[in-house]
C-alpha cells in the first residue's frame, strides 16, 4: 500500500510531527504485522524518528545541526542552501517502522518528524506500508 501526502511548510527549518498522519495511514491499510516505510522525495528536506513529547528536543536538533553545518561557508554549489542538502543527507530521506498488532511500533516518547531544512516550501511525503 502506498499512500501520498502533502504539506507546506511555514519557515526555513522546521520539524513537522507527522506520527498521527503515519499511525492513520497504518489503521487504513488494515496491515497487522509489517513494516511502514516514510520517505521523502526532497533533497532539502529529510524524516525522522524523535521524542515527541517536550517540543524543546526539535529545536535543539535544529540548533546544533546548524552549528554542525553553518548556512555560509566554503560552499560550490550556487543556489546558496548546500546546508540543507547536507543536513537532508545527514538526517537521511527514510524512516522504517515495524508494524505490529495494527499499529506503529514506536516508544513511549518517539514521533515521527518532517525535517524542513529549506522552507517554506510546497513538500510531501510517502507512506509505504508491506
Ligand atoms: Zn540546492
Amino acid at each position: 500500500m502506498f499512500m501520498t501526502h502533502t504539506l507546506r511548510t511555514k519557515a526555513r527549518e522546521e520539524l513537522i510531527d507527522i506520527t498521527r498522519t503515519v499511525e492513520e495511514d497504518v489503521k487504513s491499510s488494515g496491515i497487522k504485522e509489517g513494516l511502514c516505510v516514510v520517505y521523502v522525495p526532497h533533497t532539502t528536506a529529510a524524516v525522522t524518528v524523535n521524542e515527541h513529547a517536550d517540543p524543546d528536543v526539535r529545536q535543539d536538533i535544529l540548533k546544533q545541526l546548524k552549528v554542525l553545518v553553518p548556512k555560509d561557508c566554503d560552499y560550490s554549489h550556487l543556489e546558496g542552501n548546500s546546508d540543507a542538502h547536507i543536513k537532508s543527507s545527514l538526517i537521511g530521506a527514510s524512516q522504517a517502522i515495524p508494524v505490529n498488532e495494527g499499529r506503529l511500533v514506536l516508544g513511549t516518547w518517539q514521533g515521527v518528524f518532517f525535517c524542513e531544512f529549506d522552507g517554506p516550501r510546497s513538500r510531501s511525503f510517502y507512506v509505504t506500508l508491506t
